[in-house]
């Protein structure tokens, strides 16, 4: 698989990959970068084809992680884990056990929470035999489930984007296509609702689809949502879905959603920015999880701050459309610049002190 030189090619610091034949744990943990602190981010469950595409997807949501925390200004590293299975049938409690053995052997280096595939309840099991895991329940002392304050992020986001291209950011009335309608897109789909926006879903699950149904959410095909006349795309299952093939079906201003790894190719926000259409850079407005778990690092939970750091969002959306418009950039490489600049500070600032 080539994998050291697809380490260095992006600055990746560890691989670690763990077999546990028992329970029939396959799972890998990529930890991109730990200047700003420990490796953060969610295990993932998912039946991956292959072996290089479950190492690919942790490399990339890795470094993803990397950007979002240092974005978000949170004192996090970038890291993911990936568990190779199919979440509805493989997952058993010694597969669970098994992943936090696993993650325990990285002392801290990695601290794991929830992605797609995995529940708090998950979390839970993991808990038993790791202490290094975030967004445990609030009842356990920990800082509870992260999509609200994903959900709440993403929908500041999203008002910035229509401040932008609209001049207001009052998102009533206009419709929202959102693909996926998992606990993120639910989440978001809370706040956009209340604001008498029309929302449109798509999912491959029936409990996904009905609980959008319950919530006067319109249903399409899961292939449909990319034709879906809209104000706002919003990705909210898997990554890779904005690509050369999807960018042309796309009938909206602004693709803004919670999905990790949005845009296939750099070449694709650069389309997009040609095409006019705003894109709201994933790990910049889907960094409310991770906020909100931060929380809980080395002090009581607070929700009230963890909402107001969420809400901040808004805020740095807005900046980076300026820096995007000041330097007729893509708003993907404007966001890029942001979370680079504050790492290579940070790294600077060490570097003198040791020396
Ligand atoms: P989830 O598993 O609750 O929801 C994902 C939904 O997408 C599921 O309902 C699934 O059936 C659906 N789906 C899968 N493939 C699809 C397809 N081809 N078309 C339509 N729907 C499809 O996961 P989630 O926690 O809501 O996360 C969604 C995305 O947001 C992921 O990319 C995740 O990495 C990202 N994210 C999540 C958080 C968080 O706090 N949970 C934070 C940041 C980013």
């Amino acid at each position: 698989m080539d994998v050291l030189n697809k380490m260095a090619n992006r600055g990746h610091e560890q691989v670690a990959m763990y077999s546990d034949p028992a329970s029939g744990l396959r799972g890998i943990i990529a930890i991109h970068d730990t200047t700003l602190g420990p490796a953060c981010g969610g295990t993932r469950m998912w039946p991956y084809a292959t072996e290089a595409d479950a190492l690919a997807d942790a490399l990339n949501l890795s470094q993803a992680m990397t950007y979002k925390s240092a974005a978000a200004g949170l004192n996090l590293g970038g890291g993911k884990g990936v568990i190779i299975g199919n979440p509805r049938t493989d997952k058993t409690e010694a597969l669970l056990r098994a992943w936090g053995r696993f993650v325990d052997t990285l002392g801290g280096r990695y601290l794991t929470t929830t992605d797609v595939g995995t529940t708090g309840r998950d979390l839970e099991t993991v808990h038993q035999e790791t202490e290094h895991v975030v967004g445990l329940d609030l009842t356990l002392g920990g800082s509870g489930d992260t999509s609200i304050m994903t959900g709440l992020g993403i929908y500041m986001g999203m008002r910035a984007c229509a401040a932008d291209v609209w001049g207001a950011d009052c998102l009533r009335g206009r419709t929202v296509a959102m693909q996926g309608f998992g606990k993120v897109a639910s989440r978001t789909a809370e706040h956009l609702l209340d604001d008498d926006v029309r929302v449109i879903a798509a999912d491959v699950s029936e409990t996904a689809l009905d609980r959008a149904r319950q919530m006067g959410v319109q249903v399409v095909a899961p292939d449909d949502i990319y034709d879906v006349d809209c104000d706002i795309f919003a990705p909210c299952a898997l990554g890779g879905v904005i690509n050369a093939k999807t960018i042309d079906r796309l009938r909206c201003r602004i693709v803004a959603g919670g999905a990790n790894n949005q845009l296939a190719t750099p070449e694709d926000g650069e389309e997009l920015h040609r095409r006019g259409i705003i894109y709201a850079p994933d790990f910049l407005i889907n960094a409310g999880g991770i906020i909100n778990a931060a929380a809980e690092i080395g002090q009581p939970y607070n929700p009230e701050r963890s909402r107001q750091q969420t809400e901040r969002i808004y805020e740095q959306m807005s900046a980076v459309l300026t820096t995007a418009h000041e330097k007729e950039i893509a708003t993907a490489r404007a966001a890029d610049m942001l979370a680079e600049a504050r790492l290579a500070e940070v790294r600077r600032v060490r570097q003198i002190w040791r020396s």
